[in-house]
């Protein structure tokens, strides 16, 4: 298939990309470059430098292209809240941009990435798809307002969209990582810690309800995330929206995770254990019932896979 991948010069639209490539797909990379580095973008695949609203319609165009696989995003949720805005307009109006010019190009077929955070506070563990959508902050209200559109869109305009809705994403395909300018994630930052560009982790929070204390998160590896892209391209349906989560179905707190990185990079990493972070709930676990019923994807790389694969990339 020709895929347009916007956004696949960030972490992982990277690595779809080489996965797509992989798979034998023509691949081209419309990125901004706002927050992604040409670098990244796998050989192979032809980068288009541009924003959805000013280059999507121009790339489509009578290209012959089969479907889009949307990532590009802001995606702070701290900035969000301090500017909110920037999502609005960067997260909706961007993608709005981006399905006027699908519809005007005759391209229906996306998927999309789609997040946790349009879930907000669970009421219970594991998160269904048919839980409520509260998102506590711009970033996921913003993302939920795009499932939202694309749920009309393929309703009115016959688009057969899949959106994912990722949990907490860790690891690295080869020269592809997780390589953020203003780094917010737990697994790079204590990597950085053993780098020796950090001195400790901070650890937000000792006081939730879990069994240590410390937040409890849902890893998956980057590759087994990516893999069900692929799936989710084959599985879009004209007039039909899907909505699937992305997860394990269990949990690693915080100190589990400081441990694992621990072990696999033989340093001691000093943790500074501080306050509650804003906005973080106590544990987010996804169902993925849901995706390994209807495709067959569950994830085989574990937490120690990885921290493995994003401590290779990180020495790189
Ligand atoms: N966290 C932490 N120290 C850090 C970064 C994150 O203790 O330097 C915690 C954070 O409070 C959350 C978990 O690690 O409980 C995962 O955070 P991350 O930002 O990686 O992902 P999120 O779950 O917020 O999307």
């Amino acid at each position: 298939m020709k895929l347009l991948v916007t956004g696949g010069a960030g972490y992982i639209g990277s690595v779809v990309s080489a996965q797509l490539l992989e798979a034998g797909h023509e691949v081209v990379v419309l990125d901004d470059l706002s927050t992604g580095h040409d670098d990244a973008v796998p050989a192979g695949a032809r980068l288009v430098r541009g924003t959805l609203r000013d280059s999507a319609f121009e790339v489509l165009d009578g290209a012959g292209f089969d479907a889009v696989l949307h990532f590009a995003a802001k995606s702070l949720v701290g900035e969000s809240v301090a500017n909110p805005a920037k999502y609005w307009d960067g997260n909706v109006g961007e993608s709005l941009a981006l399905f006027d010019a699908m519809r005007r190009a005759g391209v229906g077929r996306i998927v999309f990435s789609s997040t946790a955070a349009t879930y907000g506070e669970p009421e219970s563990t594991p998160i269904l798809e048919t839980d409520p959508t509260r998102p506590t902050n711009p970033y996921g209200a913003s993302k939920l307002a795009i499932d939202t559109i694309l749920t009309e869109y393929a309703r009115l305009y016959g688009f057969g969209a899949v959106s994912l809705r990722y949990f907490n994403v860790a690891g690295a395909l080869g020269p592809q990582g997780e390589r953020h300018t203003v780094e917010t994630h737990l697994i790079p930052n204590v990597l950085k810690v053993a780098l020796g560009e950090k001195d400790a982790v901070s650890v937000f929070g000792t006081d939730y309800p879990t069994e240590d204390g410390t937040c409890v998160r849902d890893y998956v590896h980057v590759v087994d995330l990516g893999r069900a892209h692929l799936l989710a391209l084959d599985d879009t349906e004209s007039g039909a929206h899907r909505i699937y989560n992305l997860g394990s179905g269990s949990g690693y707190s915080v100190n589990e995770v400081v441990e694992v990185c621990r072990a696999v990079t033989g340093h001691a990493i000093p943790a500074v254990y501080g306050d509650r972070r804003p906005g973080d709930p106590a544990v987010l676990v996804a169902s993925s019932e849901k995706i390994n019923a209807a495709l067959g994807w569950k994830p085989e790389r574990d937490l120690t896979q990885m921290v493995t694969d994003a401590w290779g990339f990180a020495r790189r």
